[in-house]
This record gives structure tokens, sequence and C-alpha cells, in this order.
């Protein structure tokens, strides 16, 4: 592994620590490891496992919790050098959803439930993996989902005599709606489900009405009230996402996260941190294959000498280099300064980063491609997966447009277009 260049960024202690310790552990996960995973879309649960067991899906749980109480920057460490040891971007993903889905839950669970779940999502016992957010007819325009709640009263389900919990459990929320490309169903035990409990035309911004739930998915199935539908996809294949029927799910009153009608608000509260480690996924992807591209442009030999002597190989590499950087620069600095700056300067720079992230992913994996000629397609390089996934970087898990009209909007005061 070529570190050196890729250690730009001054790191204190802890971060040099986690770094060190996440490198550890992917040295176990090899290239071949990886490669299977992908061929045959398997999710990568011996990885998960490890990272698990030794505590890092508790990263951002606070220390009373069992967590390790760590901030954005330690987070982006570890995405970082998950995606650039190897797995690429879908090894991040993989974990991802087990870091910040339980995020929300640290601000605004009750305390009985955070002291219930939080503990054993640290210590891995637990999984919370998914965040059921999108819907058929609500994917960049997510104020637009349809997926409802219906609170219901124990006594007016006590009224129904079919109902012979109505005593015991008290006040329910009926869920019933549809969701798509959601991840790691397969791989969760709890999904934060977000899910209108007022309808759009009854609010007076389309912000309001949408509530946070936590779901048991396994309650789900033993009510009969959860079909799910895996999606067949070309990039991130080993982390499998899913389309989702609710039908007439009950949950327990308890599990309304937060407060009812502020749910969307709740999740922006937490949007910036976690554009950041998304930015540093696709930070390590880039330089996953950068390293990658670097590698083969000094080993073959092309007319007598190294391809790596013609500058039309080193190019590309060079400027994909300047690009990584610049991204990587500029999230770890948002990442640093994230406690003292406003949320719009935050959301300024996390937005810039997570573009300026994906799009050096891109030409980092594009490069690398090309640098392997004809085994730029070859599954044994690998550089064809980190092609696709870089792909990917640029649709989720929000659209580079819509990011460039956040920074249109927000950050250069031009009319929201839109
Ligand atoms: C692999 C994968 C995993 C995912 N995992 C999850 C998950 O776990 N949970 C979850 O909730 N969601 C998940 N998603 C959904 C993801 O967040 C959405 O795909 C994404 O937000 C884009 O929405 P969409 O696909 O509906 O595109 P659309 O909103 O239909 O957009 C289509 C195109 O039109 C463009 N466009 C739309 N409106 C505008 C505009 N006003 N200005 C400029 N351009 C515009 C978009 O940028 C895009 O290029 C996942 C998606 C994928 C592919």
């Amino acid at each position: 592994m070529v570190h050196s260049w890729r250690d730009s960024v001054p790191l204190s202690d802890e971060q040099t620590l986690v770094r060190d310790s996440i490198r550890e552990i992917c040295q176990e996960f090899d290239r071949e490891y990886w490669r299977e995973r992908d061929e045959n879309e398997e999710y990568p649960h011996e990885f998960v496992e490890t990272l698990s067991d030794h505590g890092w899906l508790g990263i951002l749980i606070p220390e009373e919790y069992g967590g390790a109480g760590m901030q954005t920057t330690e987070v982006a460490v570890m995405m970082e050098e998950i995606a650039a040891n190897g797995g690429g971007f879908s090894a991040a993903q993989a974990v991802h959803g087990g870091i910040y889905n339980s995020t929300p839950l640290v601000k605004y669970a009750d305390e009985e439930l955070k002291s219930e779940l939080l503990p054993k999502v640290a210590d891995g016992e637990v999984a919370i993996q998914s965040f059921g957010l999108t819907e058929p007819n609500a994917g960049s325009d997510s104020t637009s989902i349809e997926t409802s709640a219906e609170r219901v009263s124990a006594e007016q389900r006590s009224a129904d005599p079919s109902d012979v919990t109505a005593s015991e459990d008290g006040d329910e929320y009926v869920i019933n709606g549809q969701k798509i490309w959601i991840s790691r169903v397969d791989a969760t035990d709890y999904l934060v489900l977000m899910a209108r409990t007022t309808p759009r035309e009854a609010v007076d911004k389309r912000t309001e009405g949408i509530s946070m739930f936590l779901v048991d998915v396994e309650e789900a199935y033993d009510q009969d009230a959860l079909e799910i539908q895996q999606i067949p996809k070309t990039a991130s294949g080993f982390v499998h996402s899913y389309e989702m029927w609710f039908s007439d799910l009950r949950i327990p009153a308890d599990r309304l996260i937060g407060e009812e009608g502020r749910g969307f608000y709740q999740v922006l509260d937490g949007l910036n941190e976690e554009r950041l480690a998304i930015a540093a996924e696709c930070v390590g992807l880039a330089e996953v294959s950068l390293e990658r591209g670097i590698e083969y442009a000094n080993e073959r030999e092309v007319f007598g000498r190294q391809i790596g002597s013609n500058q039309s190989i080193q190019h590309p590499l060079a400027e994909a280099y300047t690009e990584t950087l610049a991204a990587k620069q500029l999230l770890y600095g948002a990442a640093e300064t994230i406690e003292s700056a406003s949320q719009k300067e935050t959301g300024a720079m996390a937005n810039a980063a997570k573009y300026r992230a994906a799009e050096a992913a891109f030409a980092a994996a594009d490069a690398a491609v090309q640098t392997h000629g004809g085994f730029g397609v070859a599954r044994e390089y690998d550089v064809e997966r980190y092609f696709r996934e870089a792909r990917l970087t640029r649709i989720v898990p929000i659209t580079q447009q819509l990011v460039l009209n956040y920074i249109s909007e927000n950050v250069l005061g031009l009319p929201r277009s839109y």
C-alpha cells in the first residue's frame, strides 16, 4: 500500500489511532474478499461483524450509552480508510447506516428507548442499518412522501372487538405505504422510517407533518405487514437495496422518535455531518482508484517502456490527484469546524465537499480504468468496480444537481429554481 501521499491531512492522536486501527482491520479483508462479494452480490457480513465486534459501529454513540463518543472527523477518517483500503464506496456503505441511523435516536428518542437500545447498537448486538425515506413518487423531492402513519388510541382500539391486544399495548401508529431503494433491509434489526402523520395538502409548509419512527423489522414480518423485494443493480451490488410495502403495520406509539410532524427537521439536523462522511467515502474511493492506477502504470510495459512514462497516462492520474486533495482538504476543514461554524456555513462546506469528492472519485476511477487498457474492464483488476461505484456517488444519497441547487439558492443567493 502506498499510504504516504494519502496522509496529507494532519490528524490528532485520537484520529491517528482511528486510522491505524481501521487500516489494521481492513488488512484482514484482501482484494479477493471484496471481488468475491461483488461477483456474488453478497453482503460483507464478516467485515461488518469485525468492525462491530471492535465497537466501531458505536463510534458516534455517546460514552454514557457504551459508545466511543467520537465526532465527525473521526467518522470521516474511518470511512475514508474503509474505502481506500480496497473495499471502495460499497464497503463503506455496508456500515454507513449502522453508524448514522442511531444518531437521531441519540438526539430525539426518549431516555428509556435510548438506554434500552443504544448500548446494544454500540456493542454490535443490534443493528439499525436501514433508513427509509425515498418513495416511487418522492426521490429528490422527499417531502412528497405519501407513506402514512395514523395514530390510533387505546380507546379506539378497545372499541374494535377483533383487537385483543388493545388493553395491553396502548396507543399505536398504523403504517401504510411504499418505499423504494431502501438499503441493507436484509442486514438490520430496525428501520428508521419516515412517514406522513399529516398529509402534505393539510400542512402550511411541505417540510411539516412528517414523522420519524423506529420499526422492528422482524415484528413487521410477524404481523404479515411488510413485504420487500430486492432491486437488481449494477453498482454497489453487495449492499442490497429494496422496495418495501407496508400494509397496516402497527407499531407502539412510543416508537415515534422525537416530535410528531417534526421528523423532516430532525433528519436535516444531522445531514451535514453525514454528508461529510459520504464525502470521505468518495475520497477513499478516489484514493484506492488512484493507487491501483499508479500501481499498474508503473508495472505495465508497452513499446518497451512503462506506460506510466507517457504523459497521457500520468496527467489524468495527476489531475485526479489534485481533485482528490482539494476534496479532502475541504471535507476535513469542514469536519473540524463543524462544532463552531453556523449551520449555513457547514451546509455550504458539506455540500461542496460531497460534490467535489464525488467528482474526484469519478475522475480517479475513470483515469484508473483508462490506465488499465483492456484490463480496465476485467473484474480481476477491481477498477471497473470502482468506476461503477464512482458513477453511483454522483447520484446518492443526493444527486450532484440537487447539491448545486442547494448551493445556488442557499449560498449564492440565487432564486429557488424548483
Ligand atoms: C444504491 C442506492 C441506495 C439508496 N439507498 C437509500 C436508502 O437507504 N434510503 C433511502 O431513503 N433512499 C435511498 N436511495 C435513494 C436515493 O436517495 C435517491 O435515488 C436519490 O435521492 C435521487 O432520487 P431519485 O432516484 O428518485 O431521482 P429523481 O428525484 O427522480 O431525479 C431524477 C433526475 O432528475 C434530476 N432532478 C430532479 N429534480 C431536479 C431539479 N429540481 N433540478 C435539477 N435536477 C433535478 C435529479 O438530479 C436526477 O438526475 C438509494 C438510491 C440508490 C441508487
